[in-house]
């Protein structure tokens, strides 16, 4: 290996990129990574975690107004943007530090520049040529704007997390989980929220009973949420912009987020020159052990436009640094990996759907509860929570739980454990239930959807 400068380059220092890294020169390879924006990647700096913080500010109005029903007097309150997003960002930047903290202890050399791919063992860092033996792209993606007239007077996930104030009128453009995220966020923290979705229905390829039963909680909450709706135009006047809408009709907003999608970020990235394959979006083609078509240049995360999640960025930089450096070729597993949208109320769902599990061939039962939580018959609050699951006829096994409920993600968590070790309906109905609680549904539907 000598003839080279390291051993592995990485280019981006996200989720999957610093997971890489770390493993591979724990298995005692000589390892520098290439960032250019920010340590931590997407989800530390405008993706998960802000998010997430975000999603539990929106949370405190219901606090405030369910506590009347226990007996509470919270009195005037008053919500400041500014401060949340300064709490928020000095948090961010604690976490940039711990990025940078284990990235040295490793022992892996942080570059702090944009990368480009020469040809399959070299790559570019401001204007300096280094060689590796292997090259690891993890570059991620970023958001995707139709470029429709006036789309530059339109923002993306990356600005709304670091806007000067609170907009009084939003409107969201999409329907993925990103788009339904924020529209909790919005209406949460007070701002008139529009959504719009150009398809029948959103979150798609997520179980039909949890987009029907979200749509509901969200319109019930006062989110204006439209279906088969987008925008053609957008004008600016003063500091209102006029989204005109296919149908003609007009809104009036102050901010109008696109949420529409993200593409790998392969665009200046060098991996054509090195002879590497791209799909039609730029996504580098690899295989299951994420090798591209050229032996020494791998890719995992959001550029391989796979599974666009944090924890399976970070389960194909372990498979790559035990494949290359730990003689343990390895290959993750994309089965039952369970995901949640942290909508309000949230999200939660592992497995097949039960559309996927019909198209697959399975003769299925299908268990569905809808209840309102506890906590709201002294609030008096009208929410419902929808829980589901859908299980194989001929073996019994449970092939997807699906849940749309306060702390979904909590509970889908567990429930995936027992997806991933094949547990039948049987077994989750001779497993006591914790009460009460709402995961305690789980394990005690007992009738079948007709
Ligand atoms: C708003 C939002 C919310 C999300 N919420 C969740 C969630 O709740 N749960 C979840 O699992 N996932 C979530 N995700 C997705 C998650 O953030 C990504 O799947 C994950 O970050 C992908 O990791 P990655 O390593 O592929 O890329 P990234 O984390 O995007 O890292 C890529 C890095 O490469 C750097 N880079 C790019 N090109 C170069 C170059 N040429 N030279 C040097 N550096 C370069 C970039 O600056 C970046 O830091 C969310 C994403 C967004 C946008």
């Amino acid at each position: 290996m000598a003839q080279y400068d390291y051993d592995l380059f990485t280019i981006g220092a996200g989720s999957g990129g610093v997971r890489a890294s770390r493993m591979s020169a724990s298995y005692g390879a000589k390892v520098a990574v290439a960032e250019e924006r920010y340590l931590g990647g997407t989800c530390v700096n405008v993706g998960c975690i802000p998010k997430k913080l975000l999603v539990y500010a929106s949370h405190f109005s219901d606090d405030f107004s369910d506590a009347a029903g226990f007996g509470w007097n919270v009195g005037e309150h008053k919500f400041d943007w500014a401060k949340l997003i300064a709490n928020k960002n000095k948090e961010i930047a604690r976490l940039n530090g711990v990025y940078r903290q284990v990235l040295g202890d490793s022992g892996v050399e942080i570059i702090e520049a944009h990368a480009e791919i020469l040809d399959p063992h070299t790559v570019s860092v401001e204007g300096k040529k280094i060689t590796a033996r292997y090259i690891l792209a993890a570059v991620g993606g970023w958001p995707a704007v139709p470029e429709i007239p006036g789309y530059e007077y339109a923002i993306t996930s990356n600005e709304a997390f670091y806007l000067a104030t609170l907009p009084n009128r939003v409107i969201i453009v999409g329907g993925g989980y990103i788009g339904v995220e924020f529209a909790g966020i919005f209406h949460g923290l007070g701002a008139h929220t529009t959504q719009l979705y150009r398809g029948a229905s959103f979150l798609r390829g997520f179980d039909d009973d949890i987009r029907t039963t979200l749509a509901a909680e969200m319109r019930k909450r006062g989110v204006d949420l439209r279906f088969e709706a987008d925008i053609s135009r957008i004008d600016k006047s003063g500091e209102t912009l006029r989204a005109t809408l296919t149908d003609g009709s007009v809104i009036e907003a102050d901010k109008i987020l696109y949420a529409t999608g993200r593409m790998p970020k392969t665009a200046a990235l060098g991996l054509e020159r090195a002879g590497v394959k791209l799909s039609g979006i730029g996504a580098v083609l690899v295989d299951e052990y994420s090798q591209s078509n050229v032996e020494s240049i791998y890719a995992i995360g959001d550029c391989t436009d796979r599974m666009m999640l944090t924890p399976v960025a970070i389960a194909e930089g372990m498979a790559v640094a035990n494949t290359l450096f730990n003689n343990k070729p390895m290959r993750p597993s994309y089965l039952n990996v369970p995901t949640a949208v942290f909508s309000t109320p949230n999200c939660g769902t592992v497995g097949l759907t039960e559309a996927q599990a019909r198209e697959q061939k399975f003769k299925v039962d299908i268990y569905r509860t809808s209840f309102r939580p506890l906590k709201h018959t002294l609030t008096g609050r009208d929410e419902r929570t929808m829980m589901k699951l859908v299980v194989d006829q001929t073996t019994d096994r449970v092939l997807g739980c699906h849940m749309v409920g306060p702390d979904a993600g909590e509970i889908i968590q567990g429930l995936a454990v027992a997806l991933n070790c094949g547990a039948t309906k049987a077994q989750f109905d001779a497993t006591v239930g914790i009460h009460p609680t709402a995961a305690e549904e789980f394990v005690t539907m007992r009738s079948k959807v007709d």
